[in-house]
């Protein structure tokens, strides 16, 4: 016969006494609106755009009636630079407006308001892609570009318009204009100066190839992509399928992909040094990025949300190096906000083991981590120890030596300006650096050990 034990395990709720932030706060971005572009201005691009159109077709580069061809399916129209220390840099304020009333009656194709209008009468006619969180860094740094969304030959180009607007004014813009095999056209305005791809009107662009940086050149109240689409009769297209898209100029779907109407994304986990400012537009932010803290130093861990969704909530953990869970919350996002902001400062007392330690957050399934140094040996010290960059200074290329064959997870080298130039996810044991003009850069290691920074120089 068999004996039935029954077991009274007792779970303990509680176990590790978890620090609390000494400060905290946060809250949703608000990106204003403004009439992107004039009517007068509108009509003469499409003057210009003609004309050029007109000499393309004479020299045989552009066909004269259009292939008979499907509409193009557009691929994401903005990306982050390869090296920029973000998740994602984007989020959308306004679609186009399907209501032909006006002010204040708006319609998206979602049959919702993510939209706007003047009392002028302008119903927004394009898609606003604006940059988050600090587009004025992002600018600076050109950390965000508009990419081709499809194939196509560049038409019409403006460049060398102010960029760094904050109001409605009557200034042009940059921007590039790119015309696709069924005779559609794809404008990308607001560029930053100088900018532009130097490809010429009349050359090809590839989907996903550079078109510029993301500006506020031109009507425009902070950095950000105006993506406005015509078909090959110019009537506008509005590029998302819904039902509030009823135009028969886009009866389907222009996307390849069609992202949804809210699409919460994490664009970015980071840690800072002191309390960030987003400063008066159009001043560059006060970023304080920082992923080497001293010991004795507080640590601001921050993260930015594109379409928050209101009444969800978030995981947020600081891991130590030995992968023991220091920190541990889920906090509660209240509101719905096309972007927002949350920080939390912890005390040293926090990091109570030196290395590398895991900023992790998860919102709505998705994670991600953000590495940071706290509390380790000095870079000096380091660099005596681990790691030599030879020879240096160098007109050609560097070699990293390791003297405990530790493993790269990531190298990046950025110029006096903070910008970086080159970023690799390889263990590499070497940078060509005659490739990058002289100067000093600083090179920064994410290894297994730890991360360390050297200053190369380039003779
Ligand atoms: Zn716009």
């Amino acid at each position: 016969m068999k004996k039935f034990y029954s077991l009274l395990i007792l779970f303990s709720v509680c176990c590790y006494s978890q620090q609390e932030p000494i400060d905290s706060g946060g809250g949703g971005y608000h990106f204003n609106n403004g009439e992107c572009l004039s009517e007068a201005q509108r009509q003469s691009i499409f003057t210009e755009i003609q004309k050029s159109r007109t000499q393309l077709e004479q020299a045989n580069i552009l066909k004269r009636s259009p292939q008979i061809v499907p509409h193009p399916l557009f691929i994401w129209p903005v990306t982050k630079s390869p090296s920029a220390p973000y998740n994602n840099v984007w989020s959308i304020s306004n679609y186009v407006d399907h209501n032909p009333s006006f002010p204040n009656q708006v319609q998206d194709w979602a049959c919702g308001d993510r939209t706007y209008d003047t009392s002028g009468g302008y119903n927004h006619k394009g898609i606003d892609i604006f940059t988050w969180p600090f587009s004025w860094y992002m600018l600076d740094n050109n950390q965000a570009w508009a990419v081709a969304a499809a194939d196509g030959v560049i038409i019409y180009k403006s460049d060398g318009n102010f960029d760094r607007n904050c109001a409605f004014n009557s200034g042009n813009w940059n921007a590039v204009y790119i015309q696709h095999a069924d005779g559609s056209t794809a404008w990308y305005g607001h560029l930053k100066s100088g900018s532009l791809t130097s490809k010429l009107v009349g050359e090809t662009v590839s989907a996903g190839e550079y078109i510029g940086v993301l500006g506020s050149s031109g009507n425009s109240t902070g950095p950000h992509l105006h993506f406005e689409v015509y078909n090959a009769s110019n009537q506008l297209v509005d590029t998302y399928l819904g039902d509030c898209n009823t135009w028969t100029s886009s009866t389907d779907s222009w996307w390849l992909n069609q992202k949804p109407y809210l699409d919460p994304k994490i664009n970015a986990v980071l840690t800072h040094s002191q309390l960030y400012n987003f400063n008066t537009c159009p001043q560059t932010e006060s970023t304080y990025f920082s992923d080497n803290f001293p010991a004795g130093a507080p640590v601001i861990i921050s993260v930015y949300l594109a379409d928050q969704l209101a009444n969800t909530s978030g995981l947020i953990q600081l891991i130590r190096p030995d992968n023991s869970i220091a920190v541990s919350f889920n906090y509660d996002f209240l509101g719905f906000y096309y972007a927002a902001y949350w920080y939390w400062t912890y005390a040293a007392s926090t990091f109570n083991q030196a290395g590398v330690w895991t900023l992790r957050f998860t919102y709505l399934g998705n994670t991600v981590d953000h590495l940071f140094n706290y509390g380790t040996l000095s870079n000096t010290e380091f660099t005596n120890r681990a790691f030599e960059v030879l020879p240096n200074p160098t007109e050609n290329t560097v070699q990293i030596q390791s003297k405990n064959n530790f493993k790269i997870n990531k190298a990046q080298l950025t110029d006096m300006t903070g910008k970086a130039v080159f970023s690799t996810s390889e263990n590499i044991n070497q940078i060509d650096m005659s490739v990058f003009s002289k100067g000093i850069y600083l090179l920064t290691i994410e290894s297994d050990q730890g991360i360390f920074k050297e200053k190369v120089i380039r003779k």
